[in-house]
């Protein structure tokens, strides 16, 4: 299956997206990871993104696009994948389609996991996280055993300064303007599988799986 994930920031997309790729053994491809290991790999893409990287410029879309499909096209991904954090735009979807119809492959399912606006600022604001061992907590939903210290080596706990409800919920509305066109690009082709967010892990891959079995 050749899948693509989408989700906003602390809704879990990352989490979701390593237990997807392990129940249905495909590669997952993560444009960050993909970047780096084309750079460290010299591939004729690679070097070009390098380029742009040293430069400390944005890496401009033909270029992902051309290690996309570099990526696309190794012997693992015939069995499908997963990809993550590309295409962000339209432009991109659209550049990523006509590669696929090139490669004589589509999108399958677009998995679109949502979460309610108030219980992402929730899960974020409420983060803390260990100065020592860097340990993760949740005021609500992970406290620990006392309060402000780490339970793993007793170090402080604080809360990073982008963990705030208004840089989340700045982020929120970049990911929302961002990710709309692209929803209703797949939207029209209908490939997307909106799944609830809003559950226990293993609930919302019970889902993803169930609706990708439907397909
Ligand atoms: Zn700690």
């Amino acid at each position: 299956m050749n899948l693509l994930i989408m989700g906003p920031p602390g809704a879990g997309k990352g989490t979701q997206a390593a237990e997807i790729v392990k129940e249905l053994k495909i590669p997952h491809i993560s444009t960050g990871d993909m970047l780096r290991e084309a750079v460290k790999q010299g591939t004729e893409m690679g070097k070009k993104a390098k380029e742009y990287m040293d430069k400390g410029q944005l890496v401009p879309d033909e270029v992902i696009i051309g290690v996309v499909k570099e990526r696309l096209g190794q012997p693992d991904c015939k069995v499908g994948f997963l990809l993550d954090g590309f295409p962000r735009t339209l432009p991109q979807a659209e550049a990523l389609d006509q590669t696929l119809k090139e490669m004589g492959i589509k999108l399958d399912a677009v998995i679109n996991i949502r979460v309610p606006r108030e219980k992402i600022v929730d899960r974020i604001t409420g983060r803390r996280v260990c100065r020592s061992c860097g340990d993760t907590y949740h005021v609500v939903n992970k406290p620990p055993k006392e309060s402000g210290k780490c339970d793993k080596c007793g170090g402080e706990l604080y809360q990073r300064s982008d963990d705030t409800a208004e840089t989340v919920n700045k982020r929120l509305d970049v990911y929302e303007a961002q990710t709309q066109p692209l929803l209703d690009y797949y939207g029209k082709q209908g490939i997307v599988l909106d799944i609830n967010g809003d559950q226990p892990i293993n609930k919302v891959l019970e889902d993803i799986l169930s609706a990708l079995k439907k397909r």
